[in-house]
């Protein structure tokens, strides 16, 4: 996949989450990987969802280091870059704050796996397993995500 075709997909992906309430602020962020090119291209650190432009995303090799862009890229690049390597099967990685999944994460509940098919969340930290990702794609972070008034950090 072409990088500048990559990052018109990365930035519907982003703007995607914001639109859908799935982040809040500037937090969350969404990549994807032109596995060819060994590139990944991310969403900038501190860039409002409401201004984000194709142009701001920030294009980085697997070790992180910058190969297109002037901005910084999201703080949170290391987990996707251990994701991409770990997981050669993956194009794309999506970092969301939900206000339910924030809410869970935050109050350290556990969620019951209700259907042999659905993905199970852990409550534990984020770790990065060597077994099928595509098996258990998605994960909770233990405390993990910003608090706004629905949040259950007020309590
Ligand atoms: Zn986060």
């Amino acid at each position: 996949m072409k990088v500048r075709s990559l990052r018109e997909e990365v930035l519907e992906a982003n703007l995607e989450l914001w639109r859908r309430g799935l982040v809040l602020y500037t937090f969350g962020n969404a990549s994807g990987i032109a596995r060819e090119e060994g590139l990944v291209v991310i969403k900038p650190s501190g860039v409002p969802y409401e201004t984000m432009k194709a142009e701001d995303l920030v294009v980085v090799d697997l070790d992180g280091r910058i190969a297109e862009g002037s901005l910084r890229p999201s703080s949170d690049l290391p987990t996707h870059l251990v994701l991409y390597q770990a997981f050669a099967g993956i194009g794309a990685v999506a970092h969301t704050h939900s206000r339910v999944a924030t809410s869970w994460a935050q109050a350290q509940r556990e969620i019951p796996c209700l259907e042999p098919l659905m993905p199970i969340i852990s409550r534990a930290r984020a770790r990065y397993q060597t077994a099928d990702a595509f098996a258990n794609p998605l994960r909770l972070r233990n405390q993990h995500g910003p608090c706004d008034r629905a949040a259950l950090c007020q309590s």
